[in-house]
């Protein structure tokens, strides 16, 4: 097998081994290049101890990563380059971090303490491929394989059943019935995860290709990061316009959503007020009255107990609570002004989405969503009126045509706005003026 490297990974690796030090491209990369798929960052590692690979590269920008894990950063022609000492780790006493790390000579020993078997393989355009577990193997049965006892590898550091999780939605993968049994089994373990950790994997298996396989094959592991989604597997959609219960809906909406974070958190969250809203006739239909109310508060909660920024958890809010609106023709204007392009191209496609993942007769209709972005983005090209700055009256205007001075004004320019964006009104300035004098009168 011959990978071929960057210009700058060649030479970090040949001034190492010019120095006498074992040095590979190891991980993701290895294994993205097993896969065909585009490799993204190169990291390497080497037989070098921290001091010795300072010395390695003395003259070079060097940023001290890790440097108590044998981690440093050396930047070669601009790009930098992450190069970790062989190691393995010590004793783990917080599900996450090793006490101590010993630096080691031995790549089997540097490889042996990698989570998954597919990720444990080092390549060196010297000394060829490394891959004493079965890594090229695992890639191609498509597996993801803990590298020695699962429950062992799952104690010391629970980020990795989360990482298992990303990999499976990332890359297709599924895990082997150990390492699968064991994840589950040790996902309490991942209360002990700072949020933003979990945050991160979360929000990288939301945008994986494979997203919706690997929630429905381990939403035991999603919910105990999200115990409020937690009876969404549980409840059915008995009613003549769905054909899922609503996990499985939950999933296929988000299957039909582009690879957008807010997108694919508000698919996830859409619809988790449903068992709260739940109400059931005598005939066993379901209905959910009232639940975009009860999934934005549930998305709030999710959103910021992850710590996720501002402008993510307002956006999911948004297009949670908005989802199960009607949007047509004759009221894009409004939903324009209320959330501006970008948002209603989004609560757009997630309706979509949504409408797709009913049954039959509805979803026939979901092109009609689409249909209304191009629509929307033709109204901005061609300078509708969508908000008080577009109106063609100002406050001084309003004053020289008699409305007083002081709150009216501000009520007024608000009151015209809401009429253009209804279509009840041409934005002309004469019109406008002559509006607002007989809405003054008849509010007088
Ligand atoms: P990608 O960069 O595509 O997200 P990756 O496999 O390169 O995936 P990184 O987080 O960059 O993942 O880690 C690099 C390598 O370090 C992994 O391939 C794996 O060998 C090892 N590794 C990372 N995190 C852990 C962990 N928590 N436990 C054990 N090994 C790990
Ligand atoms: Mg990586």
């Amino acid at each position: 097998m011959r990978v071929p490297l960057p210009a700058q990974v060649l030479q970090a690796l040949s001034t190492l081994e010019e120095k006498g030090y074992e040095a590979y491209a190891v991980g993701g990369c290895v294994r993205d290049y097993v896969l065909g798929r585009e490799i993204h960052e190169y990291d390497l590692c080497s037989a070098a101890t921290p001091d010795e690979l300072r010395a390695c590269f003395a003259g070079k920008r060097i940023i001290e990563t890790g440097l108590r894990h044998g981690t440093l950063t050396v930047i070669l022609e601009g790009t930098p380059l992450e190069i970790t000492t062989f190691r393995s780790d010590g004793q783990y006493s917080d599900a996450r971090h090793p006490d101590s790390v010993q630096f080691s000579r031995s790549i089997e020993q540097d490889l042996q303490r990698r989570d998954f078997t597919c990720n444990a393989m080092a390549y060196s355009p010297l000394r060829g491929l490394v891959d004493p577990f079965g890594g090229v193997l695992a890639c191609h049965r498509r597996q993801l394989k803990a590298v020695g006892d699962p429950e062992k590898r799952f104690s010391e550091d629970a980020l990795r059943i989360l990482r298992a999780l990303r990999f499976a939605s990332v890359l297709g993968f599924e895990m082997d019935e150990e390492t699968a049994f064991a994840a589950l089994r040790l996902s309490n373990s991942l209360d002990r995860i700072s949020r933003e950790r979990v945050a991160k994997e979360l929000n990288l298996t939301l945008l994986g290709e494979y997203a919706a396989d690997a929630l429905r094959r381990y939403s035991g592991i999603l919910i105990r990061t999200l115990p409020p989604l937690a009876p969404m597997p549980e409840t059915p959609q008995k009613t003549r316009f769905h054909m899922y219960d609503l996990w499985e809906h939950t999933l296929q909406v988000i299957a039909r959503t582009p690879p957008d974070l807010s997108l694919r958190w508000a698919a996830l969250l859409h619809d988790s007020g449903k068992p709260a809203a739940m109400t059931v006739d005598e005939d066993g239909t379901t209905h959910f009255r009232g639940h975009p109310t009860l999934s934005a508060a549930i998305a709030d909660d999710c959103l910021k107990g992850l710590k996720q920024p501002l402008r993510l958890t307002h956006d999911v809010h948004e297009l949670v609570l908005y989802h199960d609106d009607r949007f047509g023709p004759d009221n894009l204007r409004k939903w324009l002004s209320k959330l501006g392009l970008d948002l209603l191209t989004r609560l757009l496609r997630l309706q979509y989405a949504d409408i797709a993942a009913h049954a039959p007769a509805i979803a026939r209709r979901a092109d009609k969503t689409l249909e209304l972005i191009p629509m929307a983005e033709a109204l901005v090209r061609e300078g509708a009126c969508l908000s008080l700055s577009d109106l063609q009256v100002n406050g001084d205007s309003l004053i020289g045509a008699g409305i007083p001075k002081g709150p009216a004004i501000g009520e007024t320019l608000r009151y015209l706005l809401e009429m253009v964006l209804d279509g009840k009104v041409e934005n002309d300035k004469e019109a406008l003026v002559d509006l607002a004098q007989e809405h003054m009168r008849e509010i007088w």
